[in-house]
């Protein structure tokens, strides 16, 4: 392959304006040319120091549009906040305590404020300020 003809379009191969099949070919050389690929890293070179840096100007208005574009409101910090995965020590606390609940709600329910107890064989209803016979008979 023609090196002169690779290096006349290295410039062109940097700035990406090169087909594909031409992008290619040039791969396949600067692997197996090292001649080509030393003249590939001084036109990269040039063009990195010649391209146009931000200005100061440029540069303020970039950061204040993407400070406007990425300003929180409360809705996207409520949606942010929803959006989170819950960590999986948060998940495991949840379920421990789901599972205690349901363990703990008969003992739970057996303290209500209802409670009934039988002294005696007469059924008693501890609600009630005076206890009661619950007896029909
Ligand atoms: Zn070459």
């Amino acid at each position: 392959m023609d090196c002169s003809l690779i290096q006349s379009e290295l410039a062109l191969y940097h700035l990406g304006t090169v087909g594909d099949e031409e992008r290619a070919r040039i791969d396949t050389h600067l692997l197996e040319c090292n001649e080509c690929l030393r003249a590939y890293f001084a036109v990269k070179r040039h063009i990195d120091a010649e391209r146009i840096k931000p200005s100061a100007e440029l540069r303020a208005r970039l950061s204040l549009s993407v400070r406007e574009a990425f300003r929180s409101t409360t809705r996207s910090r409520v949606q942010r906040w929803l959006q989170r995965p819950i960590p999986v020590y948060q998940g495991i606390a949840a379920a421990a305590m789901a599972l205690i609940f349901a363990l703990a709600a008969p003992l739970l329910a057996k303290g209500s404020v209802r409670t009934q107890l039988k002294a005696g064989g007469v059924q008693i209803d501890t609600a009630r300020a005076h206890p009661e016979k619950l007896d029909l008979l």
